[in-house]
């Protein structure tokens, strides 16, 4: 399902995706979809439907149309571990002031960490898919990478964190130190949480990501983080 509609703009139509998954991994999905979705979701299904909303559900069954562009894109004040401008700073405005909140209680306890990486494009998506799909293949890019418009960064709500420890990559390792663990520990006071744990492949599509941030807002992000859940199971199960 693509949602989203264009800039400004409430979705007024719901619309299927061009599935452009391999058909074996459109089998699983459908499977756990059918699952999922026999079920009546907890949150609001408007919510959870609605791109500006920070219930939005971006995986890969639901994603967000080409046009749609979040309206309130701000950079956010913190240390990122590039220089330049770039839209990839952007977050929107409700996310980029809690991460501002996050990054300021992190440099009081003297956790050193920077963004990465937070707003993408479709068509930044679509290109970085590309690219990975070319280098490891489709198959092996599909455990890590998105397809065009099933990119949570594209919500404006996500941020990829790093720290100079690691070399500001993102890579799983990073979850076991001081800063990883910090981040998982108190993302979710700040509203965010650590969107595919580990273990969670299953459920969220996705290898373990300990410096893939999503902005929930406060309430849902300690609800879920003290259920050590995940959004797909705590929006629907
Ligand atoms: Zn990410």
């Amino acid at each position: 399902m693509l949602i989203g509609g264009y800039r400004g703009l409430k979705p007024s139509k719901f619309t299927l995706a061009k599935d452009k998954n391999s058909k074996k991994d459109k089998l699983l999905l459908d499977s756990k979809n059918k699952k999922r979705n026999s079920k009546n979701p907890k949150q609001n299904d408007l919510e959870i439907k609605d791109p500006s909303s920070p219930l939005i559900l971006v995986n890969k069954e639901q994603g967000l149309t080409e046009g749609f562009i979040p309206d309130d894109l701000v950079i956010p004040n913190i240390p990122f571990s590039f220089n330049e401008n770039l839209p990839k700073k952007q977050m929107k405005k409700i996310a980029a002031r809690a991460i501002e909140r996050l990054f300021s209680q992190a440099k009081k306890d003297k956790i050193d960490i920077v963004g990465v990486s937070a707003y993408r494009s479709y068509q930044r998506q679509k290109d970085i898919f590309a690219y990975n799909a070319k280098k490891d293949g489709v198959t092996a890019a599909n455990k890590y990478s998105a397809h065009a418009g099933h990119s949570e960064h594209q919500t404006g709500l996500a941020i990829d964190v790093s720290s100079p420890k690691v070399n500001y990559k993102l890579i799983e390792e990073f979850g076991g130190t001081k800063e990883g663990r910090w981040l998982q520990k108190n993302a979710p006071t700040y509203g965010f949480i650590i969107r595919y744990p580990k273990d969670k492949e299953e459920i969220t599509g996705y290898q373990y990501e300990p410096w893939h941030l999503r902005y929930v807002g406060v309430e849902h992000a300690l609800a879920i983080a003290n259920k050590d859940s995940t959004l797909e199971n705590y929006l629907y199960s």
